[in-house]
């Protein structure tokens, strides 16, 4: 007779959203099994892990900045005391000015409340010019930096290694069975399945239905002589990857392409406009591709099925994973363990 074995949940998928809901779970003293098939493409580990409450063509606050900028400086902090791992690099963010017009606007956006927490200084004329064209000055961001998903992801998964609760395999919901209050699976009993695939909900038979899209993004990785202590933003960001003088350049954002290779096309998008922004000279050491899982409001997606209950989704962290994902995971772990209720914004019912 085989043995059983019985967990609060089972979560599929270990990139950002599986991770950081994972540790949220973890933290709630929930026993959990995490499923992950590694797939060399996953967001998560293309991803250059940048997070900035700033963005957007009109550089705008993001949506629900406070929250969730307070949530992850505390929840990556606290990850890498139990992950045991450095990987969250508080970093401020220059972006150059194109034009006198924009520094005067920037000058006057300064004092706006809302932005004053964000902004460490406009600078009126050049500042960082041995680095980056910034003939008209620039803004220099505060609450930004990046998170070094590599380092985090494979973190997560030693310690999930470590407590025996990782799965290094697909996992493959036709062989789900249930009764009222539960979920078997394999020799799994568990009171939910929650599904943080990203992109692997497309193929669900249960969350097919979603409005889930990809949106593919190349990046480059060059290497220069110097060494820079902030991260430069303008079309494209810098962002380190832990190599001296190695960065990230990212990243396109193309809709329509959705071949699952780099393009001619995105290397030479990514040149162009890092030409316009840099003044070092690099090599190009690297190109890669990923797709992100977005949906058509721009916000995240969380809850049951609305047929199979104990079926939970966590998904749509779009662009933005690093800074979405902690806020929210701790939205999910709280109504999970029945603490508290999900914002209406993010509800999967939005879509049923
Ligand atoms: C080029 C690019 C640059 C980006 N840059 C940034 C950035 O700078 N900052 C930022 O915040 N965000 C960035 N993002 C977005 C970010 O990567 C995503 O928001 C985030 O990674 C999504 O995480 P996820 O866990 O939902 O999905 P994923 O990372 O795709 O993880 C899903 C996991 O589920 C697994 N899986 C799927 N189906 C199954 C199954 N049936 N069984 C087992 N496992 C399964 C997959 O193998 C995968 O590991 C970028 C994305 C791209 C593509």
């Amino acid at each position: 007779m085989s043995v059983e074995t019985k967990v609060d949940f089972i979560i599929v998928g270990q990139g950002l959203a599986g991770s950081v809901l994972a540790l949220e779970l973890v933290k709630r003293k929930k026993n959990i099994i995490v499923f992950d098939e590694p797939e060399k493409n996953r967001a998560s580990l293309i991803a250059a892990g940048l997070f900035n409450p700033v963005t957007g063509k009109l550089m705008t606050r993001t949506w629900k900045a406070a929250e969730l900028f307070s949530a992850l400086r505390f929840f990556y902090s606290e990850a890498e005391q139990v992950i045991k791992k450095k990987c969250f690099y508080p970093m401020p963010l220059y972006r150059p000015f194109l034009s006198v017009e924009e520094q005067n606007e920037w000058m006057g956006k300064s004092a706006e409340s809302g932005m004053l927490d964000h902004i460490e200084k406009v600078f009126p004329h050049s500042t960082y010019g041995s680095d980056v064209n910034d003939y008209f000055g620039g803004l220099l961001l505060k609450n930004c930096g990046y998170l070094d998903t590599t380092a985090f992801l494979s973190g997560v998964r030693q310690m999930l290694i470590g407590s025996n609760c990782f799965k290094d395999v697909y996992f493959d919901e036709t062989k789900v069975g249930w009764s009222d209050h539960e979920v078997r699976y394999e020799g799994i009993r568990a009171d939910k399945i929650i599904y943080a695939n990203g992109l692997g909900a497309q193929q669900s038979i249960f969350f097919n239905q979603l409005p889930l899209r990809a949106l593919k993004g190349e990046t480059l990785l060059i290497k220069t002589a110097s060494t820079f202590e902030r991260i430069y933003n303008r079309g494209v960001y810098l962002v380190p990857v832990g190599e001296k003088g190695v960065y990230k350049v990212g990243a396109t954002y193309n809709t329509k392409d959705k071949t699952g290779a780099t393009t001619a096309e995105g290397k030479s998008e990514l040149v162009e406009k890092l030409n316009g922004l840099i003044k070092v000279s690099y090599d190009i050491v690297g190109q890669d591709w990923g797709f992100r899982p977005t949906t058509p409001d721009r916000r995240p997606v969380l809850g049951a099925h609305p047929d199979h209950p104990n079926l939970v989704i966590f998904n749509g962290l779009g662009t933005k994973g690093v800074s979405l994902a902690p806020y929210f995971a701790s939205q999910m772990a709280q109504w999970l363990c029945g603490e508290g209720e999900i914002e209406k914004a993010v509800r999967v019912s939005r879509f049923y």
